[in-house]
């Protein structure tokens, strides 16, 4: 592998699109780029390499990056000793086309060969180096990331999906599942820990998948769970066919895995569900949805929604809104669905007029933004642990903080609080996305909800 210069450090700018996968990746990319010598630099003006990792999910997130590649594809042109690379899932995607398009790319690399930019990163030819083989070993499990934030911390666990759901592009551009030994893990946690890092977020394309010997993913929650240091617990994106009740049982007993849960279902319609390949129905869903509301006590959950899947009926889309109204989730992020070269529902077409795709989702926009606001109003009046991130986006004298089950909450402190205490707050307030609150004196509990179930 080539090493530059120490004295010379060569400064690299990376911009980060897409999902927690690509933003712990990115902490990867710093990683083995720290190690080669190169020093991270804010400004793309001021550093020898800009990469930019990408998404491939939806064709809009292509879009903003194209015209991001072009407007840096101006500063390249003032500085032609500038090295452009485009890094991730998009690289992975589409890099014949990306060439063509971007022919002033010098390197195109994808999800597993981020080991190798040093060395591509030294490439002097007319071509772009492209390093695009998916490797099925590929864990990173030696590169020691950079996080970014000092108070939660994204910790990859496996990487890959072996699912094949109809609408994804994941398991061609990420590979097929793997997963780090559980004491790389747990070696990980305890580094973060180290640097002060109260609360991780466990990773993996479908993390409840995480398998390594006999160590499955709920066994792994309790190693984690064990190191000292880390407050807080939290795991994305499972796939409901693996909550096993094991799951459910360590994030019922332990105090340190937080009531808060991310669990796609995509649709509401039994028979989208099946043309998707999801492998459960929504009564299925509703049931595990029952089960883990049972046995985790204050609950909030999450999900994932597609609108104008190919043959998404009219009687389809209202299944959907029937499921949001039986879950009542406390977020959903939702998607106009993007047809992606290379899945399998790609050669089925669209059936969804872009109008009407756009129509269905505004109507569940509209109302999840109801159900959240009911949702979080509950909670008026409760008390909750919220651990500090730092000032709130509206700035002033207000601080943001996460509680337990993931919801924004802001509050003026009344004495010196630091990113990464928690304290106790009282709920005065809420809008569909926080929680205003003012803060108590005294110890914040685990919970300090009133069941939000
Ligand atoms: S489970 Fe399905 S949606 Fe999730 S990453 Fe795998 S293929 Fe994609």
């Amino acid at each position: 592998m080539k090493h530059f210069d120490q004295s010379g450090a060569p400064g690299f700018y990376l911009e980060t699109y897409g999902c927690q996968m690509n933003v712990a990746d990115s902490q990867v990319v710093a990683g083995v780029l720290s190690r080669a010598g190169c020093r991270r630099v804010e400004r793309p003006q001021d550093a020898d390499f800009v990469l930019l990792n990408t998404c491939a999910i939806r064709e809009r997130a292509e879009t903003r990056v194209l015209a991001r590649l072009s407007e840096l594809a101006g500063l390249k042109s003032r500085r032609p000793g500038l090295k452009l690379g485009l890094l991730g899932c998009m690289a992975q995607h589409n890099r014949a086309r990306l060439v063509q398009k971007a022919p002033y790319l010098d390197l195109v690399v994808g999800p597993d060969g981020y080991r190798r930019l040093p060395e591509l990163l030294g490439h002097d030819g007319f071509d772009p180096a492209v390093e695009v083989r998916l490797n099925r070993l590929e864990t990173y499990e030696d590169i020691e990331p950079v996080p970014e934030d000092r108070v939660r911390a994204y910790v990859t666990v496996m990487r890959g999906c072996d699912r094949f759901c109809a609408f994804c592009v994941v398991p061609y551009v990420r590979g097929r599942e793997r997963s780090l030994a559980p004491q790389s893990v747990t070696n990980e946690v305890r580094r973060l820990a180290a640097l002060g890092v109260k609360e991780v977020i466990l990773l993996g394309q479908t993390v409840n998948a995480y398998r390594y010997g006999t160590t499955d993913f709920a066994a792994l929650l309790r190693a984690v769970a064990a190191v000292d240091g880390i407050a807080r617990i939290r795991f994305t994106s499972p796939h409901p066919l693996e909550m096993t009740e094991r799951l459910i049982e360590v994030m019922a007993t332990e105090p340190k895995v937080q009531p808060y849960l991310h669990l796609p279902v995509q649709s509401g319609s039994n028979r989208v569900l099946e043309m998707m390949g999801r492998g459960h129905t929504a009564e299925q869903y509703l049931d595990l949805v029952g089960r883990l509301r049972r046995a985790v006590a204050g609950l909030a959950l999450s999900t994932d929604i597609i609108v104008g899947f190919h043959g998404e009926a009219e009687q389809d889309f209202a299944a959907t809104l029937a499921l949001l109204r039986a879950v009542r989730f406390d977020a959903a992020f939702t998607f106009k669905y993007s047809r992606r070269e290379h899945t399998r529902a790609f050669g089925w077409g669209d059936t969804v007029p872009e109008d009407e795709k756009s129509a269905r989702l505004a109507e569940v926009i509209a109302l999840q933004e109801v159900i959240a606001l009911e949702r979080n109003r509950e909670l008026v009046g409760s008390a909750v642990p919220v651990l500090v991130e730092g000032q709130a986006r509206r700035g002033g004298a207000l601080l943001t903080g996460k509680t337990p089950q993931f919801k924004t909450a802001v509050f003026a402190p009344l004495m010196p609080v630091a990113a990464g205490d928690t304290i106790a707050a009282r709920v005065c307030s809420a809008t569909s996305h926080t929680l205003i609150c003012d803060q108590l004196v005294g110890e914040p509990g685990r919970q300090g909800l009133a069941s939000a179930s």
